[in-house]
C-alpha cells in the first residue's frame, strides 16, 4: 500500500517509466543472466557476448559424464577470466543412456569426415540441449534471473535439431507456463543464441573482438591424456579450418602444448 501511495505521487509524466522499473524490480534486482559455458570456443564467445550486452552472468557448466574433463578446466578459466559472478558445476550422468559417441565408449569418435553436412553425427547427444536448459532454467528461477545464454550454432552443425529457432521460441513458452515465476508472476524467460547464424569464422571473429582468449578454450571431442586436441575430429577440423581462413598459423588451443 505504501508503495502504492508513492506511485500515485510521481508525476504523470514519469508514471509509465516508473511503472516498468517497479515492475521489474519486483523480480529481479539486477540484470542477471544465466550462461551455458562448456569450455569451448562458441560458450565462451557467448559469455563474453553476454558480459558486453551488461549481465551479470552466472555461469553454468556439466560434468555429464563427457569422454575427458579438460573443457570444465577451461570453462572455469574463462569464467574466471570474464568476472562471472558465479561458476557452477552441475552433475548429470548421461552415461547412463549413453546413444552419443561423447557419452559411450562403444562408439569411437568420427575423424577427419570430408562431409559432414549430410546427416547429424554421432557426437549429437540425445536431447542434451533441452536437459541443460532446463537446468539453466531452474537455475534462472532460483537467482530471480530471466536470461539464459547458450551457445548453439545452426551453420556449421545443420541438421542438429536442438539447435533451431523454432525449438528455442517453444523452450521459451515452456519456461513460461512451467515456472513459478512465470506463472505467479508472469515472468517471461528469453532464450538468447547469439551465435545462431554465425559461421565458425564470424564467431572467432566476434571473440577476438570481445576479448576472448581462445587458447583458453577446449573444443576437441577426443583429446588426448594431456588435454592436447586430437586435430581430427569434426570439432577440431572445424575450429583449425576457421583459424587458419582468419590468417594464424594454427589453432591457439594447441600454444600451451608447445
Ligand atoms: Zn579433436
Amino acid at each position: 500500500m505504501k508503495r502504492l501511495l508513492s506511485f500515485r505521487s510521481i508525476p504523470s509524466g514519469l508514471k509509465t517509466f516508473a511503472y516498468f522499473c517497479l515492475k521489474k524490480s519486483s523480480f529481479s534486482t539486477s540484470s542477471s543472466a544465466v550462461v551455458l559455458l562448456s569450455g569451448g570456443a562458441d560458450s565462451a564467445t557467448t559469455l563474453a557476448v553476454a558480459v558486453r550486452d551488461g549481465f551479470e552472468v552466472h555461469a553454468l557448466s556439466f560434468d555429464y559424464g563427457q569422454r575427458h574433463r579438460h573443457e570444465l578446466v577451461c570453462a572455469s578459466r574463462v569464467a574466471e577470466r570474464f568476472g562471472c559472478r558465479e561458476h557452477r558445476i552441475a552433475q548429470v550422468d548421461l552415461r547412463v543412456f549413453g546413444g552419443s559417441a561423447l557419452t559411450s565408449s562403444d562408439c569411437d569418435v568420427p575423424k577427419d569426415r570430408q562431409d559432414r553436412s549430410s546427416s547429424i553425427p554421432v557426437t549429437y547427444v540425445p536431447a542434451r540441449n533441452t536437459l541443460f536448459l532446463s537446468y539453466a532454467l531452474a537455475y534462472a528461477e532460483v537467482i530471480g534471473a530471466t536470461d539464459i545464454f547458450i551457445g548453439a550454432n545452426a551453420v556449421d552443425y545443420s541438421g542438429y535439431p536442438d539447435c533451431r529457432p523454432a525449438y528455442f521460441r517453444v523452450f521459451e513458452r515452456l519456461a513460461s507456463l512451467g515456472t513459478k515465476a512465470g506463472v505467479e508472476q508472469g515472468v517471461e524467460y528469453k532464450i538468447h543464441a547469439p551465435l545462431l547464424h554465425l559461421s565458425k569464422t564470424e564467431i572467432i571473429q566476434l571473440g577476438i573482438r570481445l576479448g576472448v582468449d581462445f587458447g583458453m578454450t577446449h573444443s576437441c571431442y577426443d583429446p588426448q591424456e594431456s588435454g592436447r586436441p586430437c586435430g581430427h575430429c569434426d570439432a577440431c577440423c572445424i575450429r583449425q579450418e576457421a583459424f587458419h581462413k582468419l590468417g594464424f598459423a594454427r589453432d591457439p588451443a594447441l600454444e600451451r602444448f608447445q
